[in-house]
C-alpha cells in the first residue's frame, strides 16, 4: 500500500506553550512597536516565521550531545567530531569553526579579496554583499532570468547564468579571486541550483583557474531538489548528491543556523592550504583558537549531530513539503507567491495583492503588518524598506515587494501552517482596506531592523 499523507518525521517529547493575544492586545503590541514587527517581544507572537535561522527544533540526539562537550580550550574532543563530520560531508581539507555563517563569509573575504575585485555569485545574500562591500569590492548577481521573474515556474531558478560568468570571467577574470554559487538561493526566493550548473561553473572555473566556493547554508534542501527534479537523479540518496555538490567546489562558508539544525553556529572549509592558514590566523583574532572558533564545544557537538541528521530522506521529503504545501494553499486561493515554492520559506509578491499601495508606502509592512494584528503570525517584508535606501539619502523602490513566511525546522505541525494558510488568506482578502505607511524615523543604514513607521489615513 501506498499512503499519501506525509506526515512529521519526529514525535514531540518537549513543548513550549503558545500565547494567545486579542486583537486588541496586538493592534496595541504593535503600535508599541512603532509599526515594525522586529521590535516586538517575540513572546507577543503566535506563529513566529520572521526566519528560519537558527530557530529550529534540535533533537533528542542533538540535546543529548550537548552533555558530550569537551570545553577544552585547545583540541577539544568536540572539535574533533565536528571535524571529522564536516570533512565526511563535504571532503574539504580545512575545517575552520565560525559563530556564524556572517564571520566565516567576513574571514574568507577578509583574507583573500583586494578593492575593486569583483565576486560573482547567483545572488548573494545580504551580509555576504556587505561583508565583500566593505572591503571595496563588489558582488556581482549573475542568477538566471527566470530567477527574477516571480511568476515563472523553473525546476532549478537559483542557477547562475554560466554564458554572464564566462563573459565576466573572459573580460574581467584578473579582477576575479573567486566564484561564489549560494544554494539554495536565499535572497532569491530559495530557489535550487542544479547539479548540472554547478557542473558548469566547475568547468568554467577549471578553464579560468578560479577557485569555487558554495555558500553552502540550505545544502541538503538543495540536493533532496535535485533528487527530485534533476533527471537521472530521483535514485541517490540525499548525503551522496551533498557530496557531489561540495565535490565540485573549492570550499564553502556554511551558517549551522540553517541546514546545520543548530541555534548557533557556523564554519568556513576549502582545500586551499595557503589560505587555510591565513583564515587562521584572522580567526585567532576576532573569533578564537582554531579548535573551537568562537563556539562552545557544546555548540560543535549539537552541529556535528545536526549534520549527520539534515540529510536524512524522511526529513527532507517532509521539509520540502511543508513549504510546498502551504504554498499550494495560498496559490488556491489566488494570493499571488514567488513559484514554485522555496526550500524554506513561501514569498507572497505583496506589490501585486495590494496594487492600490505604490512601493514608496511599503505594500510589503502593510501586509506583514496586518498579518501580526490579524492573527499573530509574523513575517518579514523584503522590499523596498529593506533594499530601497540609498547611501545618499534618497530612496528608490526595491525590486520587488516581497513578505517572506520562513519556516522553522521542525517547530511547527500541520495544523499550525493550516493556521497560517487561512490568516493569509483572509488578510489578503481584506485587500483594498490595508494602507499603506510612511517611516517616521530610520538609521543611515540596515533601516529595516530599527524604522518607526506610521500608518496614512
Ligand atoms: C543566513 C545566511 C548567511 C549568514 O549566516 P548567519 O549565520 O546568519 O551569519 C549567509 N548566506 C546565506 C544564504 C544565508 O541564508
Amino acid at each position: 500500500m501506498n499512503f499519501r499523507t506525509i506526515i512529521e518525521p519526529f514525535r514531540i517529547k518537549s513543548v513550549e506553550a503558545l500565547k494567545f493575544t486579542t486583537r486588541e492586545e496586538r493592534a496595541s503590541a504593535l503600535v508599541a512597536a512603532r509599526n515594525n514587527v522586529f521590535q516586538l517581544r517575540a513572546e507577543d507572537v503566535l506563529v513566529d516565521l520572521l526566519t528560519d535561522s537558527g530557530t529550529g527544533a534540535m533533537s533528542s540526539a542533538q540535546w543529548g550531545a550537548l552533555m558530550q562537550g569537551d570545553e577544552s580550550y585547545a583540541g577539544s574532543r568536540s572539535f574533533y567530531r565536528f571535524d571529522r563530520v564536516v570533512r565526511d560531508l563535504t571532503g574539504f581539507k580545512h575545517i575552520i569553526p565560525t559563530h556564524q555563517g556572517r564571520a566565516a563569509e567576513r574571514i574568507l573575504f577578509h583574507t583573500v579579496l583586494h578593492p575593486g575585485q569583483i565576486v560573482p555569485n547567483n545572488n548573494h545574500f545580504d551580509t555576504t554583499r556587505a561583508n565583500i562591500e566593505v572591503e571595496d569590492a563588489e558582488a556581482r548577481d549573475l542568477v538566471i532570468a527566470a530567477g527574477r521573474q516571480p511568476s515563472t515556474i523553473h525546476p532549478f531558478k537559483g542557477n547562475i547564468d554560466t554564458d554572464a560568468l564566462e563573459a565576466l570571467l573572459d573580460r574581467d577574470g584578473d579582477r576575479v579571486p573567486l566564484v561564489m554559487v549560494t544554494v539554495t538561493n536565499n535572497s532569491g526566493g530559495g530557489q535550487p541550483v542544479s547539479l548540472q550548473n554547478l557542473r558548469g561553473v566547475r568547468a568554467l572555473c577549471d578553464r579560468y583557474k578560479k577557485p569555487f566556493f558554495l555558500d553552502a547554508c540550505r545544502f541538503a534542501e538543495n540536493a533532496y531538489f535535485i533528487k527530485i527534479r534533476e533527471e537521472g537523479q530521483r535514485d541517490r540518496a540525499p548525503r551522496e548528491i551533498a557530496r557531489e555538490m561540495f565535490s565540485l567546489a573549492d570550499g564553502c562558508t556554511m551558517s549551522a543556523k540553517k541546514d546545520g539544525l543548530a541555534n548557533i553556529g557556523g564554519f568556513l572549509a576549502m582545500n586551499s592550504d595557503a589560505w587555510a592558514e591565513q583564515c587562521r590566523n584572522l580567526l585567532i583574532l576576532t573569533e578564537g583558537f582554531p579548535t573551537y572558533g568562537g563556539l562552545a564545544g557544546y555548540d560543535l557537538e549539537a552541529i556535528a549531530q545536526g549534520l549527520e541528521e539534515v540529510t536524512d530522506e524522511a526529513y527532507l521529503r517532509y521539509r520540502i513539503r511543508s513549504t510546498e504545501y502551504l504554498a499550494e494553499k495560498v496559490v488556491a486561493a489566488g494570493v499571488p507567491i514567488i513559484r514554485p515554492a522555496g526550500g524554506h520559506a513561501v514569498y507572497v509578491d505583496a506589490r501585486a495583492l495590494l496594487p492600490h499601495i505604490p512601493p514608496l508606502q511599503y505594500p510589503g509592512i502593510a501586509l506583514v503588518n496586518a498579518l501580526y494584528v490579524e492573527a499573530g503570525v509574523r513575517g518579514v517584508e523584503i522590499g523596498t524598506v529593506m533594499f530601497g535606501q540609498h547611501h545618499d539619502g534618497t530612496e528608490t523602490a526595491g525590486a520587488m515587494d516581497l513578505v517572506r513566511l520562513a519556516i522553522p525546522r521542525r517547530v511547527y505541525t500541520q495544523s499550525h501552517i493550516d493556521y497560517v494558510a487561512e490568516a493569509v488568506i483572509a488578510v489578503a482578502r481584506m485587500g483594498s482596506s490595508l494602507r499603506g505607511y510612511r517611516i517616521t524615523s530610520a538609521p543611515k543604514t540596515l533601516r529595516h531592523f530599527t524604522a518607526e513607521f506610521e500608518p496614512l489615513a
